[in-house]
């Protein structure tokens, strides 16, 4: 496998995500927005086969889930009833010689990794920085602010004139618009406890973190649900879907050596948990949080009837009884699992890179090229074999330079199967598919090659 030197493999895969269109920094023509990206041609593609898969296993595969699309920007008392205003806060620390602004746990861990900071007050934080005298990773000097609070939470003013304007929050979390269209799910379908409510979207957070490529971000995708049940139950139904979690990340080809489960100490847990657990990924930077599953009791759902006025509770229509549900918050980073799903399958071979993604995950499943891009027969064939394909499966088509350099592009993008049609072709109606982790080509008939991708995409 690659590098061992941690930063070298990043650095890596940023220029393949960029060379190859996966990822690209966000504004750079205007030199970059720090820890924002964008996803390119290839990357988009293969982010929609996560979020496809991932809704299909979750959501449309069940007959206890249901999915909705709530609004990115809600109004500034979901906020404060959620408890995120005042209690969706880090501990910050700026570099006073050049801005650099970290968070104090982070800044302590990585000079003092075995130092326990969970649950330390701000003074004890700002102690152990000045007793190490611990320096700023960017300038090297040690000269620090206090450690301030500093909200997560994104603020966006809306409305047309100067005065009318409002403070208005995007979502730290998707959650929320679950939770707002609770009665509206239940009264418009016919769930009934237990049931989830999927959602795939947006979220935004003021977080500083630097040098994880797409790990944590600005701006990033979420995929969770909700899933509302009585509270009795709640431990085996964590359980289940931790099973599940943990079945599902294995089933897109994740090394299982490379995930473990931890669950969060208490001063570390979100104020409204009772229990979390994340699934964490091995990155070469350490252990980080794929997936978390959070039990957030009747939390939300109490402390919007609270604060709302309005009854959040569901009849149950067994029973003939009434309860706010609790809830069971499997979530799961769509950007940071696609980071991750490259982090897995980036192999190198020699001088060749190739990723070796699972078939269902590559962007293109299948590329075709004529073998001489001057022969017009092997084009017309070639190109017609391509239009036929594509029908069926997401393909791409490419005439430059030679064989070997198109087999070389198709691996870095992780193409499982390239077709080439040759001057056999014109005689016998086969052409030779490649494959991609093993280089090896077998001759295939035309008239099966649906058949033949069909086959493999479904082992
Ligand atoms: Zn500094």
């Amino acid at each position: 496998m690659a590098d061992t030197n941690s930063s070298g493999l990043i650095d890596k895969i940023t220029a393949l995500c960029k060379r190859r269109g996966f990822v690209f920094p966000s504004s750079e023509l205007y030199g970059g927005l720090a820890n924002v990206w964008d996803f390119g041609p290839v990357g988009i593609l293969l982010k929609n086969n996560i979020r496809d898969l991932w809704w299909k296993h979750f959501v449309s595969d069940r007959d206890d889930m249901v999915g909705i699309d709530a609004s990115a920007i809600l109004r500034p008392e979901v906020w404060a009833a959620s408890g995120h205003v005042s209690g969706f806060n880090d501990a910050m620390v700026d570099c006073k010689e050049c801005r650099n602004r970290l968070r104090a746990d982070h800044l302590i861990e990585d000079v003092i990794p075995e130092k326990k900071v969970e649950g330390l007050s701000y003074p004890q934080l700002d102690k152990i920085i000045s007793e190490n005298k611990i320096k700023c990773p960017k300038c090297g000097k040690s000269n620090w602010t206090k450690v301030r609070k500093f909200s997560q939470l994104v603020e966006v003013k809306i409305g047309v004139l100067e005065e009318g304007k409002d403070l208005a929050y995007l979502r730290g979390e998707i959650a929320q618009g679950i939770f707002l269209n609770f009665k509206n799910v239940v009264n418009s379908t016919r769930v009934k406890i237990p049931f989830g409510i999927a959602q795939v979207g947006k979220a935004y957070r003021n977080e500083v973190t630097m040098g994880q490529f797409i790990h944590r971000t600005f701006e990033f995708d979420l995929m969770e649900f909700e899933y509302f049940i009585k509270s009795e139950n709640w431990e085996e139904i964590y359980e289940m879907w931790r099973d599940e979690m943990w079945k599902w990340a294995l089933s897109l080809g994740i090394k299982e050596e490379n995930l473990r489960w931890r669950e969060h100490g208490e001063f570390e847990r979100s104020f409204y948990s009772n229990k979390t657990m994340d699934i964490e990924y091995k990155y070469p930077f350490g252990w980080k949080e794929m997936f978390g599953i959070a039990y957030r009791s009747d939390y939300d759902l109490s402390n919007h009837t609270e604060k709302s006025g309005k009854d959040l509770s569901y009849n149950d229509p067994i029973t003939g009884t009434s309860f706010i549900p609790h809830v069971v918050e499997p979530t799961f980073g769509l950007s940071r699992l696609t980071g991750i799903t490259l982090f897995n399958a980036y192999t190198e071979v020699g001088d060749r890179v190739l990723l070796k993604l699972d078939p269902k995950l590559a962007p293109y499943k299948v590329a075709v090229f004529p073998l001489l891009a001057n022969k017009p027969d092997l084009v017309v064939k070639a190109k017609d074999i391509y239009h036929k394909l594509k029908t069926n499966f997401v393909c791409v088509w490419d005439d430059r330079g030679n064989i070997g350099k198109r087999y070389f592009a198709q691996d870095e993008i992780g193409t499982p199967w390239c077709v080439t049609v040759d001057f056999q072709t014109l005689e016998d109606d086969t052409v030779t598919v490649r494959d991609r982790d093993t280089s090896e080509q077998e001759r295939v008939s035309v008239e099966k090659l649906p058949e033949y991708f069909t086959s493999k995409l479904e082992k």
